[in-house]
């Protein structure tokens, strides 16, 4: 498993990034870096912007509400994004916050809102939930910061499936499956993966996505879990059981 610099302060940035190539830190990323890190000329800080790979830099202030930030070696190349495809419900905001960082500290690639019959929230700040995105991928070291689709609905986007993609439809009612025995033949195929509302899905949506083919429906244990529960549980045992938790090459 790839180890990497994870102590020193990660920031996104959307400037190219290039060796001596100084980047002007957003307002409040200087006040966030002068003033509550209380950062020197000098101390390092790591810079990505989802295309360059990830940068050594150095914080050069510019009084106290503004400062330069100077890339002096790049330390990680640049990853292709990650695949795993996050389908859910969206749900109210603090949760909704919630579920799109934890998804991105999961592996998400993709953050795809679905609107089902019980879904609650129809209005969703995409902007915030990129927003969330970023600051996950700040925070664990993400190098490629996940796209975050337009809403559709459960029909276009079962319309618009790749079946050559899994898509596991977390299923409370598929009480009887083994949920890593049902992942552990996905190992390294396309995935996706797709978490209900609050209320769950209604009886003929999940006779729909019962006869679809691509569906591969795994129970998450016996209890009922919110759905941000049930988001980070279900992308936890597809990523231990088929994703990038598995050893790269090594035993199973
Ligand atoms: N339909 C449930 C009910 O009202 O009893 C509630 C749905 S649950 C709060 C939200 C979503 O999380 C579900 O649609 C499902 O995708 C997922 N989920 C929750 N618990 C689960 C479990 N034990 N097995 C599989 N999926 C689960």
């Amino acid at each position: 498993m790839e180890r990497y610099d994870y102590t020193t302060k990660r920031l996104f940035t959307d400037a190219d990034l290039q060796a001596g190539g100084a980047v002007e830190a957003g307002r409040e990323q200087a006040n966030y870096l002068l003033n509550v890190l209380r950062m020197r000329e000098g101390d390092p800080i790591l810079l990505f912007n989802a295309r360059d790979g990830e940068w050594l830099a150095r914080v050069v202030p510019q009084g106290r509400k503004a400062c330069m930030l100077v890339p002096e070696k790049q330390t990680r190349e640049q990853p292709a994004p990650a695949d795993l495809l996050y389908c859910f419900a969206p749900l109210k905001s603090a949760r909704l916050d919630y579920m799109v960082q934890k998804a991105v500290e999961m592996g998400a690639g993709v953050l795809q809102p679905v609107i089902t019959q019980y879904t609650q929230v129809h209005r969703l700040n995409l902007e915030r939930m990129r927003a969330n995105a970023v600051e996950a991928a700040e925070q664990c070291g993400i190098l490629a910061i996940p796209r975050v689709g337009e809403p559709v609905t459960l029909e276009a986007m079962l319309k618009d499936w790749d079946n050559g993609r899994a898509l596991v439809h977390c299923d409370e009612s598929a009480a009887d499956g083994d949920a890593i025995e049902l992942l552990r033949p996905l190992a390294g195929k396309p995935l996706g993966v797709l978490v209900g509302p609050e209320g769950g899905f209604s009886p003929a949506e999940r006779e729909r996505l019962r006869g679809f083919a691509a569906t591969v429906a795994i129970p998450l244990g016996p209890r009922i879990l919110r759905a941000d529960t049930a988001a980070v549980a279900a992308l936890a045992v597809m990523q231990a059981a088929a994703g990038d938790w598995r050893p790269v090459g090594g035993a199973r």
